[in-house]
Formats: structure tokens, sequence, C-alpha cells
């Protein structure tokens, strides 16, 4: 049966391309204006130069 082996393929083959490509299942969850502090992970604004929960530098 070739369609048993090729299905999970195909579905692990999406699923390794949606984690490379970047998790777009979060990022079609968030608003394009803000973004995620790599250090508290609170959104933030992306022209904000600084953190205002951490004080981190983005
Ligand atoms: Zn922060």
């Amino acid at each position: 049966m070739f369609l048993m082996w090729i299905v999970p393929l195909l579905l692990i083959g999406l699923v390794v391309y949606a984690v490379s490509s970047g998790n777009i299942f979060t990022n079609a969850m968030k608003p394009v204006s803000s973004r995620m502090c790599p250090h508290c992970n609170q959104t933030a604004q992306s022209d904000w130069k600084v953190c205002p929960h951490c004080g981190q530098a983005l």
C-alpha cells in the first residue's frame, strides 16, 4: 500500500517545514506591528528600542 506510507510522510514534511520556517501558527496569531521580547517574552512594539517590561534592548 503506497498511500499508507506517503500520507504520514507528507504530514511529517509539513510539520518540519512549519517549524523550520519560524512557526507559522504563532506568527499568524500575533499582530504585525508587535513582536516578542527575547528576554521576558512580553509583547513589544516593533519600533520600540527598549523593552518596557525588563529593559532589554530590542
Ligand atoms: Zn522584556
